[in-house]
């Protein structure tokens, strides 16, 4: 750990991994939600094109950008759109992973390495998720329900990533709106040629009158029940559909009051995490992101040397 946050050395380089400010020889941006994305554009930035593209639509200029640095590599991690990881000499960065397809996006398949760096948001076994398969009959079954009724759905998740892949699994029902924000990056997902339907933006639609001819399906962003949009669309007599990993646990309720929810996610799961840290063949395992400890203990219990990447102290 640096004040900057992660940093590994290659080739007498220092490389930051997903810094708040962008001051390394090379900073790598592993994917374009904000949490992983620079406050400050300094030095030279190492992500996809994509990753550019989609941080640019979000107001944040990388800079200086490029998509290959000697020595580097990165892979797909499948969690959005120009997700990566990245290798450094023998030592792998997860960013975000997931390793599970889903519509568009291909599972990540990580390269051998002797150290990694990994994430671990659902690093508790209680976190499995049941197969996508499984989860899009479910909904299809619900919205069947619902649409015998007239009655209109809204199926919610973070507006860069579940969405996209929301629009995808669910672009048989029709008529399908998108939530303004949502057909923004649905929009680019198109540019780059991933093969989403066009569909009108609510606020069109609303204009247009198309919301009263029940029932639809629109694609938005998580939004509380309170907020103005949900109360707008309860006025159709939508109910609403949440899609997170953390609907596998009944431990950590999901709190912003949706109607129903499903257990799907952007992360790998218990399992595949610890899937992927075998398959990695690593030696020495830092957990970031999640529950670090938990985590860590439970590869230690499988004889892999691991324990959280604390903020100070060797990284490794
Ligand atoms: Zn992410």
């Amino acid at each position: 750990m640096t004040s900057s946050g992660m940093a590994c050395t290659h080739g007498g380089s220092t490389i930051l991994l997903d810094p708040k400010s962008a001051a390394g020889d090379v900073n790598f941006v592993s994917h374009a939600h904000m949490d992983h994305l620079p406050d400050r554009a300094g030095g030279v930035v190492l992500a996809s094109e994509s990753t550019r593209q989609l941080a640019a639509l979000r107001g944040r200029d990388l800079g200086e950008c490029v998509s290959h640095v000697d020595g580097l590599r990165m892979y797909d991690s499948g969690h959005i759109l120009g997700s990566t990881g990245l290798l450094a000499g023998d030592t792998f960065y997860t960013g975000d992973i997931c390793t599970r397809d889903r519509g568009f996006l291909r599972g990540a398949r990580v390269p051998r390495c002797r150290t990694l760096v990994t994430e671990c948001t659902f690093g508790l076994p209680e976190f499995r998720f049941p197969p996508v398969a499984e989860v899009c009959s479910r909904v299809d079954e619900l919205v069947s329900m619902m649409y015998a009724r007239g009655v209109p759905v809204i199926l919610m998740g973070y507006e860069l990533g579940k969405a996209q892949t929301l629009s995808q699994l669910f672009a048989h029902w029709a008529p399908m709106y998108y939530h303004d924000s949502v057909k923004r990056i649905n929009d680019m997902h198109r540019a780059a040629g991933v093969p989403l339907k066009p569909a009108p933006g609510h606020t069109e639609a609303q204009k247009a009158g198309l919301l009263d001819r029940k029932p639809w399906v629109m694609i938005s962003p998580m939004m509380p029940a309170r907020s103005r949009f949900v109360a707008e669309m309860r006025q159709y007599g939508a109910v609403t559909i949440s899609f997170s990993g953390w609907a596998a646990s009944g431990r950590f309720p999901y709190s912003r009051g949706a109607d129903h929810f499903m257990p799907l996610s952007d992360h790998c799961d218990f399992d595949e995490l610890v899937g992927m840290v075998e398959r990695s063949g690593a030696e020495q395992v830092y957990t970031i992101h999640g529950f670090v400890s938990e985590f860590a203990e439970h590869l230690r219990g499988l004889g892999i040397s691991a324990r959280p990447l604390e903020p100070a102290g060797p990284a490794g």
